[in-house]
Order: structure tokens, then C-alpha cells, then sequence
């Protein structure tokens, strides 16, 4: 196990910086995802990790060992791509014995080593069989038991669940944190499925410009969010304009549009002081409806557009002139929709006030 440091790197493809002085430390062991908007430069650091890319700036340390300017093939990483096909004309076994035979591993070991690392991704028994008579999870397999093979590092993975159906995705997340912690990989994992991240990281960044915009679980990230772009880029998040009220004992009272409401700092470093302006984010499940009024930080409105979605619902909540989102478990309130008025409320711990 080895722990990734990432110091001030810098990135640059012509006029286009795709990373920023970036800093970032993955723990040894951690399964650690990358996220963030198109082009915000989760490949060039992955990339720059397995040694394909040279920063301009900056090092990559793995362990105490700088290996910014290391050849990929002297880095010892376990990489899987999207793009990282299996060879048609090779057996499985084959395909995972490569890496072997380029390291000049002896025979004997070599076959002992293929054949736990399909064991170890459940293949045991299809070491004969050529690509094209696999399924896609199946080829996915195959190609991690080749990235475990070489006994790396450390693994890289780019999109790897990108071309399977979502049944298939949602059963190789489960395999491949497994396979990571059985190993004790440390794992840097880019993707674009944001339910992906959530469910199966240790931690994750965001990423924006080539730069972190932060670095947390899935839930502190999720449930505190430390700027718009974030709140918006995970999940989905209502965005209500105000001005501090006040300040005491961690909660933070906003006048808004919709009435006072009191909620949490996503930042705990930002300045919020009386009369700054702020934006508050609630999550659409965060809000619980009733016909009674509650006791504070509630809105009223009229359910307007309602989706059955047999475990839940979402509706549109017309309060004022803003419509919400709102999710409701074991729906109730759908014979609503366009009926009279209902209370919307939202504990102050799961209104996140940011600062403009
Ligand atoms: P996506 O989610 O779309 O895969 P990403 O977050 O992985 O995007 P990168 O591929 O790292 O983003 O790209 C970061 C920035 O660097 C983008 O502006 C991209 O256009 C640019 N870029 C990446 N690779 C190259 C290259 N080889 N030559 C020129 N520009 C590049």
C-alpha cells in the first residue's frame, strides 16, 4: 500500500492549463474518486499519474518516491480504461499473462499468478475463452484481473463501467470495491456517474478548471457542499437567494424571498456576518410536507407537476414565484397536486447557506 501525493502540478497543453498547482493526498488503502464537469481535468491527472503525461510544474510522489518523471511502464501502476480493450486473438488467460511475459516473469509463477488473479475476479473458469465469447461485465473482469496481475501500486481507473447496462455497472461497483479492499489497493477511479461516487468512494474531489474544489466522503460532499458549483454538480439542489439575519451557535438565520429560514455554513471558513449575501441549497429530499403548519423553517406552496415513481415522488412546489423540488418517500401527498396549500420543512441541518 502506498499513499499518492500530488504537489502543486501543473498541466499545460498548449494555451489550455488543464491543471492548476493542484494539491491532493490520497491515503494508502483509499479507493479515491475523481469528479467533476467535462473537461475539468480528471483525465490529465489520472494520466499524469500513470506516467503518460509530464507536468510542467509540480510533483507526483508515490510513497516517498518521486516518480513525476518516471516512464508509465517503471510506475508499476494497474491501469483499466474505458478504452483499454482486451486483444481479440488472445485467450483470457492470455490477456492477463501479458503483462507477465513483459516482465520476464518464469513460467510456473506466471501461471500461478493468472489463475488467482481471475479467482479473484470470480473467472476462474473461463481462462480458455477468447474476448468475443464473453459478456461485457465478463470482459470487464478480465481486464481487471490484467491491471492485478502485475501486483501494482497502485490502480488507475478510468470510466471502467462506462459501456455496461446499468444492472451490470451497479453489480461491478460492488466487485471492484471488493477487489480493491481485498487487495489493499490505494485506487484513483475517474467517472462521470456520480451515483458511482457516492456509493462506492472513500473520498472524493471535485473538480473544476484544473483545480479541487473539494476534497471529502461522499457525504460530506454531498450534505455539505462547499460552493454552488459543487451543490449543483452532485445531486440535485434548490438554490434560494438571501441576506444573513444572523449568526449563533453554528446556525445561520437567512432572510429569503420564502420567509426566514435557518440552515448550516457549507464553508466552515467563510465569513458570514449580518447582511452578506448568501444562497441556500436544499436538497429535494430534505423537505418533509405536511398540510399543518410546522414548527419554523418551512415554506408554503401548491404542488404543481407530481411524478409517480412507485418508492417515491417528485413534485414541483409553486412557492411565490419559485417552483422547489421536492422528493417524497411512500408518497402521500400526490392527490395534492393542484389542490390547495401545503408546508414544506427543512431541518436547519440540511439547509446549507453559502456565502455569494
Ligand atoms: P471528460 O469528463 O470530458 O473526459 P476530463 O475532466 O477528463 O473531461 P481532461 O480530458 O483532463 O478533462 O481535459 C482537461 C482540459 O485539457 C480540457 O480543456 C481538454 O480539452 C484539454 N486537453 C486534454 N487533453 C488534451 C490534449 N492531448 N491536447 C490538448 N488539450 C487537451
Amino acid at each position: 500500500m502506498i499513499s499518492i501525493s500530488i504537489r502543486q502540478l501543473t498541466k499545460r497543453f498548449g494555451s489550455v492549463t488543464a491543471l492548476q498547482r493542484l494539491d491532493l493526498t490520497i491515503g494508502a488503502g483509499e479507493l479515491f474518486f475523481l469528479l467533476g464537469p467535462s473537461g475539468c481535468g480528471k483525465t490529465t491527472l489520472l494520466r499524469s499519474l500513470a506516467g503518460f503525461y509530464i507536468p510542467e510544474e509540480g510533483t507526483v510522489l508515490f510513497g516517498d518516491e518521486d516518480v513525476t518523471r518516471l516512464e508509465p511502464h517503471r510506475r508499476n501502476t494497474g491501469m483499466m480504461f474505458q478504452s483499454y480493450a482486451l486483444w481479440p486473438h488472445m485467450s483470457v488467460a492470455e490477456n492477463v499473462a501479458f503483462g507477465l511475459e513483459e516482465r520476464k516473469v518464469p513460467a510456473p509463477e506466471l501461471k500461478r499468478r493468472v489463475a488467482e488473479a481471475l479467482e479473484s475476479v470470480r473467472m476462474g473458469t473461463f481462462a480458455d475463452r477468447k474476448p468475443n465469447q464473453l459478456s461485457g461485465g465478463q470482459q470487464q473482469r478480465v481486464a481487471l484481473a490484467r491491471a492485478l496481475v502485475i501486483r501494482p501500486r497502485c490502480l488507475l481507473l478510468d470510466e471502467p463501467l462506462s459501456n455496461l447496462d446499468a444492472k451490470l455497472r451497479l453489480e461491478m461497483r460492488a466487485e471492484i470495491r471488493r477487489v480493491c479492499k481485498e487487495f489493499k489497493l490505494t485506487t484513483v477511479y475517474v467517472t462521470h456517474d456520480q451515483k458511482e461516487a457516492l456509493s462506492v468512494a472513500d473520498r472524493m474531489a471535485i473538480l473544476d478548471g484544473g483545480r479541487i474544489l473539494q476534497v471529502g466522503s461522499p457525504r460530506e460532499v454531498y450534505r455539505r457542499p462547499v460552493g454552488r458549483v459543487v451543490a449543483d454538480f452532485i445531486g440535485e439542489t434548490d438554490f434560494i437567494p438571501g441576506t444573513v439575519a444572523g449568526v449563533q451557535g453554528g446556525r445561520v438565520a437567512v432572510e429569503t424571498p420564502l420567509g426566514l429560514m435557518e440552515g448550516v455554513p457549507g464553508d466552515a471558513s467563510a465569513r458570514l456576518v449580518a447582511g452578506a449575501k448568501v444562497t441556500l441549497c436544499v436538497r429535494p429530499e430534505c423537505w418533509s410536507l405536511s398540510d399543518r403548519q410546522p414548527e419554523g423553517n418551512w415554506v408554503r406552496g401548491r404542488i404543481g407537476e407530481a411524478v409517480y415513481l412507485g418508492e417515491l415522488a417528485q413534485y414541483a412546489l409553486q412557492v411565490g414565484d419559485r417552483l422547489l423540488k421536492v422528493i417524497e418517500l411512500n408518497p402521500r401527498f400526490l392527490e395534492k397536486s393542484g389542490q390547495g396549500e401545503v408546508y414544506a420543512r427543512a431541518e436547519p441541518e440540511d439547509v446549507v447557506v453559502l456565502a455569494d
